[in-house]
């Protein structure tokens, strides 16, 4: 979600399964991890080993507290912060393997489509720096 051309906040939150899908538009902050909100959508969601569906509501919590602590004042730097965001050694939005859980965050994305400009990194956030890429020219050609 970012700014549209006009300065407001625009986004859509998207839940895809494999036989029904869910938008949602979002016209403010907004953290979405890796489980269904919607009930429609959690009806056909499978069933995830205990620690995985801990790590995702973590990540969920986690991530809307980080964004409300910050509102107003999120920039790309914060954005890349809530990436390698951790609570001590219990699961973060900066996912590591643990005992009885072997997923970890493999890589981090941030994308600012005005300005045709994105910032990612491969492998743990907490472990690695952004690289910056600029696409091409934010300026319209008539
Ligand atoms: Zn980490």
């Amino acid at each position: 979600m970012g700014p549209d051309r006009e300065g407001v906040l625009r986004g859509y939150d998207i839940e895809q399964m494999a036989t029904r899908a869910h938008v949602t538009p979002v016209a403010s902050i907004y953290a979405h991890a890796n489980h269904c909100l919607i009930q429609q959508m959690a009806d056909v969601e499978r069933p995830r080993k205990a620690v995985s569906f801990a790590s995702t509501q973590a990540r969920q919590g986690q991530a809307n507290a980080y964004l409300d602590q910050h509102r107003g004042q999120i920039t790309v730097d914060t954005l890349m912060a809530l990436t390698r965001y951790h609570e001590g050694d219990d699961l973060s939005v900066c996912a590591h393997v643990q005992e009885g859980y072997d997923v970890e965050s493999s890589c981090a994305c941030i994308m600012a489509p005005e300005s045709r400009e994105l910032w990612a990194l491969w492998g743990n956030p907490c472990q690695n720096t952004y690289e910056h890429f600029a696409i091409g020219s934010s300026m319209m050609m008539s």
